[in-house]
């Protein structure tokens, strides 16, 4: 159903023949949504943003294709994978093209230890691929059934797996990426190791991957197990202990304080009342050392499954999509009167920090931590559930942290100078914008510090 298209977006269309696109005004706007109403911040600023059609390119050349005309005609285009980023990353601000990227979802070639893949292969694709290889990926985040690649490394960068690899940020975690550039003359460039950095978690505004390259870990049967413990702080110090166990092979380990496991469909009901849990995934042959683990901080094993299997099947849920930001969510399914925070506590004081800020808004906050390694060392990054009061309190809690040394990556804001922990941009990112996208048509809004130069503003 073509209904009322604007000039700009019919002349699109008609230099854009044979390529896959979308203009009925229900599905665009589906496609225009993604995660950010977790935010009752963001949610009435972006409620009513909207592209105005979805164009889903199958290779490389349609991809330089559709970028060309959009230069050309100054359309803003907002790449996509699969939306389920959260804070409005995918969402556009000034109408123009979504540029769904999901049929390109080849597993391209896996030499040395990497793979490579086209950007629109969920996460789960790719891992089955490697598995079958005898090897997984290092890191996924918890919406790998649905998250892309490239939204991985456009808006992500941490999740699972992160308690031995870190972030995508961390050298060595992504191999490179190929990217369609913005310029007059779109053209391919590939940015290897540590200069794919110019696109990590930039939001789609310094080009349009259109390829990943990820080195990959050895596969591992890995075990889900549920542990509880009498308090919180057991349940800390029992994470903490098992990130820094550094014989045991593990994959994850999140913190999970009560009532938030009373939350968790299908697993609550294997979980004791009132006790706070740690879910993990460990290797099969360091179960001993873990149960020994768990005596000494006086937990108990509830629950314990494979997490391939568990993820095979439709009846159960692996343990991992409880954790990172599935955790909030299992929590909105019950009760809409609450959001999130993203923190990351100081490392030499996890455990004082995390308990200095539980204590402090203990009515308001329900903690929830997972256990990471940033820079080489082991400490806890945090999404806790906070219950909705307002913008000003949520505000009052973030400078709370901040006051106390934790880190906060606001997810309550949409731009990447408001999320960072610096507030801006860097320098070399932002020159790297000007060279792949000098008209700044790339998901405008999103990088506010940039200002296209004269002669280069983009049309309208
Ligand atoms: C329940 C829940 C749990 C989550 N858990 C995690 C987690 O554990 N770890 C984590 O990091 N995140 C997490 N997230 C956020 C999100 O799921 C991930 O960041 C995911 O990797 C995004 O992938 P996507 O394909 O859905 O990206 P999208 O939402 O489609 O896009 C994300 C951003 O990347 C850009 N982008 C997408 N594709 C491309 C491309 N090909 N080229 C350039 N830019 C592109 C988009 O423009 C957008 O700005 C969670 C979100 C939810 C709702």
């Amino acid at each position: 159903m073509h209904e009322t298209l604007s000039p700009r977006i019919e002349a699109l269309l008609a230099e854009l023949p044979g390529i896959e696109a979308e203009t009925d005004p229900v599905l665009v706007r589906l496609k225009s949504r993604d995660f950010y109403w977790y935010s009752p911040v963001l949610k009435p600023q972006l409620d009513g943003k909207r592209g105005e059609v979805v164009i889903r390119p199958r290779d490389e050349a349609q991809v330089l294709e559709v970028l060309a005309a959009c230069v050309r005609h100054r359309i803003p285009v907002v790449p996509r994978g699969g939306g389920t980023g959260n804070y409005g990353q995918a969402v556009p601000l000034e109408g123009g093209v979504i540029l769904d990227m999901t049929a390109m979802e080849k597993i391209l070639s896996f030499e040395g230890g990497i793979t490579e893949v086209e950007a629109g292969a969920t996460l789960m694709q790719v891992d089955a691929w490697a598995r079958q290889q005898g090897w997984e990926l290092r890191l996924w985040p918890s919406t790998k059934r649905t998250a892309t690649v490239g939204g991985f490394v456009g808006g992500g960068g941490a999740g699972v797996g992160g308690i031995a690899h870190g972030t995508l940020r961390e050298p060595g975690n992504l191999a490179g990426v190929t990217i369609a550039t913005m310029e007059d003359r779109p053209r391919l460039q590939e940015l290897a190791w540590g200069k794919a950095a110019a696109v990590n978690h930039c939001f789609g505004t310094t080009g349009v991957i259109t390829r990943v390259r990820l080195p990959l870990a050895p596969a591992m049967a890995w075990r889900d197990i549920a542990v509880s413990f009498a308090d919180f702080a057991s349940a800390a110090a029992f994470g903490l202990a098992l990130g820094m166990a550094d014989g045991i092979a593990k994959k994850m380990c999140a913190v999970i304080d009560w009532p938030l496991p009373s939350f968790f469909k299908g697993l609550a009901e294997l979980l004791p009342e009132g006790r706070p849990v740690v879910l993990a995934m460990v290797a099969p042959c360091a179960m001993g050392a873990v149960a020994d683990l768990v005596a000494a901080h006086g937990g108990e094993i509830e629950a314990e499954q494979d997490f391939a299997a568990a993820e095979a099947a439709a009846e159960l849920t692996p343990f991992y999509e409880f954790t990172w930001n599935h955790t909030t969510l299992q929590v909105l399914k019950r009760d809409k009167g609450v959001t999130y925070l993203q923190c990351l506590f100081p490392a030499g004081r996890t455990l004082e920090t995390v308990a200095a800020i539980r204590d402090r808004f203990v009515d308001e906050l329900w903690m929830h931590t997972e256990v990471a390694r940033f820079g080489g060392q082991v400490t806890m990054s945090a999404l806790p559930v906070v219950r909705w009061t307002t913008r000003e309190r949520l505000w009052e809690i973030i400078a709370a942290c901040e006051a106390e040394g934790v880190a906060v990556a606001n997810p309550h804001v949409y731009t990447l100078e408001e999320g960072a922990r610096w507030k801006l941009v860097g320098a070399d990112r932002l020159a790297f914008k000007h060279a792949v996208d000098p008209h700044g048509l790339l998901n405008p809004g999103k990088m506010t510090s940039f200002t296209p130069r004269a002669g280069q503003e983009a049309a309208e």
